[in-house]
């Protein structure tokens, strides 16, 4: 084992292994620190916390007369000859090998990659593999293949763990900046080596014995090197022992966390007592203008239970678009406001504000309440006499944008604050937001149907509720996937919908890695368009425009002055624009199931029908197939995304950040749901029992947060 010097500017205490920093160990210069940072792997902890994404079997050999050109292949033989050769491309340099095993000789090159001259030589033995392909001339060759010097006629041995490319099963990392995968193998290698005999162990012993988990230290070896017997099926589903482990570990810390918290949380005691009497009820149906759906009114009921409760009310209403969040969170508002509280409802962008606030201000235009709006847009006198309402207590209710957060904004009694599409927020914009109030009731919502167990067992410490139905008279949105070929009729259907005086959407992919010329193609789309519909206003909205172009655009497509809107970006959530009723697609194929969900709810808003047009390019693969036709069956949001749960591979992933679920190291949410459901058994049982070790729980509190980044708590 190596010891390291201990980095200059370092406590003089000694580092725990794993706590020290990456960008301090060898081979590691400024560039690759600062994108291990920026890959959040800062630590030889996050390092080893970090899976490999497969696992590769190179332990069967190949022999060099049955290579074929396009697969791969692992071989091991003797170099006969090597040499480097300059090509004529000034700089550009080719390492070749001729290796020799039982079957005969063949050729290996590597790339610009000369210093391989001095470690690859004639007469040792060497374990490669790599990708075959066929060249004239010169026939079949594995080219720039991973290799490793097993043993040679100068080495009398070497010891068995070395071998970790080549010759057994071999973990792949995803790459991270311009670390490759052998480079990150060899890394990990090298901080496993280090690992002392005894590591703490955060899990109680109990549990451990109960799952049958194995030590710490044994299962960080497992997860990357694997012993050779271990079933590349088993270690490519993240189900052995080792692997269990550590997920298991990751989800009770994550579990225990939330525990701790729940147990705070019953403990607090708002300062004030809400009640809610015939008067207020009264107040409240009054301002109705319609009735509630069945999901609505259950969804209010566990909303005022909360709002009555000694402890402050920290709850998601989840639930799909355009199912009616909004009424439910202004008579909730209502509510507070009876007795005496203001509200504070916090919107995404500045549209989806001024929405919410034109829609609710006439709904109390007849009460005695005064609601008035805040956005980054109001004037400096505007804000300050908003400012002054509010702290005063004139006005009640406060609708606006994150200027709500804003430092200087006091309330006189902030009691209850509403957060709208809650996943566009930070956890410090939500907190900022509540400690403007002493411990007000928080309500959250959201549109993105995250299956309710999930949410249950995810969502931190938030409890839920959710609307599943929707308003009577919506009819649902017809759907279809449509090949490029029948283009024309998808035009011909717009014109007849554009000439009714209906509006429509038509949504391009925008892919980071081809991000210009899917601008590109939107742009000339757009243009198209504008010729096709020359009748009409055609406009385009894509996510490179300044943010107040883009409202622009948004505003006046929502005021009808725009027929037919071009999107690169996803259209801003939560806009509501009844009269558009056609959503186009285009390359499907090329979304993901929850977001076509999301985009397609942009439509389907109002009493008339809406049409939704999946075009797509090419052959369709299985799970694009897949995608495209749960959609056209269903449109309830949370039957897709269960459907969605079940068509993600392991490598995918729902956007936690966007959704507001955790971030995790090595488990998935989806993938290891079940683990989650014993970890937090096992969380809430240990804490209860004492079991848990003080040191463990110091550390939980402060390192919580950091570590899962849980959008709901804070
Ligand atoms: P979301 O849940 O997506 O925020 P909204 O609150 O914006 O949905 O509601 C969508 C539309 O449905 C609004 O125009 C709203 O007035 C209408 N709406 C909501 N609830 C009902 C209801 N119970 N009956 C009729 N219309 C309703
Ligand atoms: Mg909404």
């Amino acid at each position: 084992m190596t010891q390291r010097p201990v980095p200059p500017n370092a406590d003089p205490a000694p580092v725990h292994l794993l706590n020290q920093e990456l960008r301090f160990q060898k081979g590691i210069g400024p560039r690759r620190a600062s994108e291990l940072q920026q890959a959040e792997v800062r630590t030889l902890d996050d390092l080893l916390h970090r899976f490999p994404i497969r696992f590769e079997d190179r332990s069967q050999l190949q022999r060099s007369t049955d290579l074929k050109a396009g697969e791969s292949a692992a071989l091991c033989g003797e170099v006969v000859s090597a040499g480097l050769r300059r090509t004529r491309r000034r700089g550009f340099t080719i390492f070749e090998i001729l290796v020799r095993d039982d079957a005969g000789l063949f050729r290996v090159v590597w790339m610009n990659q000369p210093f391989l001259q001095d470690v690859l030589k004639p007469g040792q033995r060497v374990s490669l593999y790599g990708k075959v392909e066929y060249r004239t001339p010169g026939g079949l060759r594995l080219s720039n293949p991973q290799y490793e010097v097993v043993a040679s006629d100068t080495q009398s041995d070497d010891d068995d763990e070395d071998h970790n490319h080549t010759g057994r099963i071999v973990p792949v990392y995803e790459r991270i900046g311009s670390l490759a995968t052998g480079h990150l193998r060899r890394l990990v290698l090298d901080t496993l080596k280090r690992l002392p005999p005894q590591l703490d162990d955060p899990l109680p012993d109990a549990v451990r014995a109960r799952h049958s988990l194995p030590g710490r230290r044994e299962a960080l070896w497992g997860a990357h090197f694997p012993a050779p017997e271990t079933q590349l099926d088993t270690l490519n589903r993240f189900r052995t022992p080792a692997q269990l482990r550590l997920i298991f570990e990751e989800l009770f810390l994550f579990q225990l966390g939330l525990a701790l918290r729940r147990r705070e949380r019953q403990a607090e005691r708002k300062p004030r007592v809400l009640r809610v009497d015939d008067r207020v009820r009264r107040s409240a149906l009054s301002v109705l203008p319609f009735r509630l759906t069945p999901g609505q009114k259950e969804a209010l009921r566990t909303i005022v239970e909360d709002l009555c409760r000694p402890q402050p009310m920290n709850r998601l209403l989840q639930g799909d678009v355009g199912c009616g969040k909004t009424i439910v969170a202004l008579l909730a508002a209502l509510v507070a406001m009876e007795n005496g509280l203001q509200v504070a409802l916090m919107a995404p962008t500045e549209l989806l504000a001024e929405q919410h606030y034109l829609s609710i201000a006439p709904l109390l235009s007849t009460s005695r309440f005064r609601v008035i709006l805040l956005t980054g847009g109001s004037g400096a006198k505007a804000r300050r006499e908003a400012g002054l309402a509010l702290e005063r207590g004139d006005a009640n209710l406060v609708i606006g944008t994150h200027a709500l957060v804003q430092q200087n904004l006091r309330f006189r009694e902030l009691g209850l604050v509403i957060i709208d599409e809650q996943h566009r927020f930070g956890v410090l914009q939500r907190a900022t937001l509540r400690d403007k109030g002493a411990l007000p009731d928080v309500l959250v919502m959201t549109a993105t149907p995250i299956p309710r167990t999930l949410a249950l067992t995810s969502y931190g410490d938030l409890d839920v509720s959710v609307i599943r139905d929707l308003p009577p008279g919506r009819q649902p949105i017809k759907t279809t996937v449509v090949p490029e070929a029948r283009r024309q009729g998808v035009y011909d259907f717009l014109g007849r919908q554009l000439k009714k005086g209906r509006q429509a959407y038509v949504v391009y992919p925008l892919i980071e890695d081809s991000e210009k010329m899917d601008l590109k193609a939107a742009t000339a789309m757009s243009e198209t368009l504008a010729t096709v519909f020359s009748d009409y206003v055609v406009s385009l909205l894509h996510g490179r425009m300044k943010s107040d172009e883009r409202e622009g655009v948004m505003r006046r497509f929502a005021a009808g002055a725009i027929d037919l809107l071009v999107a690169t970006t996803v259209i801003e959530v939560g806009v509501d624009v009844p009269n558009a009723t056609v959503m186009v697609v285009e390359h499907a194929e090329r979304f993901g199931l929850a977001q076509l969900h999301q985009l397609r709810g942009r439509v389907g808003r109002g009493a008339d029908q809406s049409y939704c047009r999946l075009l797509y390019q090419g052959k369709l693969t299985e799970t694009a197939r897949a995608r495209l036709r749960a959609l056209a069956r269903t449109t309830d949001g949370f039957e897709i995304a269960e459907e969605d749960l079940q068509l993600r591979g392991p490598g995918e992933m729902l956007g936690t950040r966007q959704s507001g679920l955790p971030t995790l190291r090595v488990a998935h949410l989806i993938r290891d749901h079940d683990v989650m459901e014993t970890a937090r058994a096992e969380a809430e049982a240990a804490l209860g029992s004492d079991g848990i070790p003080e040191p463990v729980l110091a550390k939980l509190d402060d390192a919580w947060t950091r570590r899962f980044g849980l959008a709901g708590v804070g």
